[in-house]
């Protein structure tokens, strides 16, 4: 039976780390600020923005919430995107998405200065990432090296199976296991013999968005399972992309949804923003 990656209590471990370093930093005199700008009421986006201000709460992180209604102009947006690069008390910005539609995305994520961009979703983040340079992670994939490293799996030389390609996970996933030194394949939607690609992998992540998709069929014996999927069941239980009843007969670790990799990537968030604020202490 599989051993169960325990996210809740990883996440926790850097929180109390996290929470120390935003002390350590309150005594050189810096308050680290996250700005979080929500524009609508999406049940769901509410939901993250209250989870991410309470682990700022938790970690000591100042939160700044901009609550825009939903029918704000792609202008007014940006102008507030604006002012928040320029407040020198302001370390990290963050837009929850979706955005509705009269917005287009990559132009708002464009918008935010780098330097603030502690989702790590900036073109220039992405690039730095690509070339190996230091940058903000994109925080659930900086989660699930976090989960490897800390339960104790060596990614260098394994082969790695990311499922999934989009910008946010599946991407920056398969860039972050390639610098760990595994040998990577990124399957999808239209990849051929899915099972038997991913059977090949000592690692395999799940990302595709499909509730309880991936069975024992998909896994090589022994092998880590993480799944990033979050879904709700008829049931209305919270669940993942994995069947993780069936797969854990089979794999030697995997994650459990939830508790797995959801608050790993809150985790990731609150150490990008103290990144960006420790980074105001060197610029003195
Ligand atoms: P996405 O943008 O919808 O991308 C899904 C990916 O899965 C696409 O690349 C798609 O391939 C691929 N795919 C879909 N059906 C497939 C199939 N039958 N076989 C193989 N590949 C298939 O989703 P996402 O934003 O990456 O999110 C994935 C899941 O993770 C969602 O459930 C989301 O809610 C969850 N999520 C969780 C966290 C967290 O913190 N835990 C964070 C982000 C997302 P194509 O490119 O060919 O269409």
């Amino acid at each position: 039976m599989a051993q169960i990656i325990d996210g809740k209590t990883i996440s926790q471990q850097i929180k109390e780390e996290l929470k120390e370093e935003a002390g350590r930093l309150r005594e050189a005199g810096i308050e680290a600020c996250l700005a979080v700008v929500q524009v609508g009421t999406d049940p769901a986006s509410t939901i993250y923005v209250r989870n991410k201000r309470r682990a700022c709460e938790y970690i000591g992180i100042r939160s700044l919430l901009h609550e825009l209604p939903e029918n704000t102009s792609q202008e007014e947006l940006l102008a507030l995107i604006e002012q928040l690069n320029e407040d020198p008390k302001v370390h990290g910005i963050l837009v929850q998405l979706p955005l509705p539609k009269q917005m287009d995305e990559s132009v708002i994520l464009k918008a935010i200065d780098p330097g603030k961009d502690v989702d790590g979703f900036h073109p220039i983040n992405v690039g730095r990432l690509c070339i190996g340079e230091k940058s903000y992670l994109p925080c659930t994939p900086a989660g699930i090296i976090e989960l490897l490293k800390r339960s104790g799996i060596t990614v260098a030389g394994k082969e790695c199976v990311v499922i999934g390609r989009s910008n946010i996970v599946g991407k920056p996933m398969s860039l972050l296991l390639l610098q760990e030194n595994g040998t990577v394949t990124i399957a999808h939607s239209k990849t051929e013999h899915l099972k038997e690609v991913a059977k090949r992998a000592d690692i395999l992540v799940v990302a595709i968005g499909k509730p309880g998709f991936i069975t024992r069929e998909y896994v090589k014996e022994g092998a880590a399972v993480i799944d990033v999927g979050i879904h709700r069941n008829s049931q209305n239980k919270v669940c993942g992309d994995v069947d993780f009843e069936d797969v854990r007969q089979v794999a030697g670790a995997v994650t459990p949804v939830p508790g797995g990799v959801g608050p790993m990537t809150i985790a990731m968030l609150m150490r990008n923003c103290l990144e960006a604020a420790k980074e105001t202490v060197e610029q003195r």
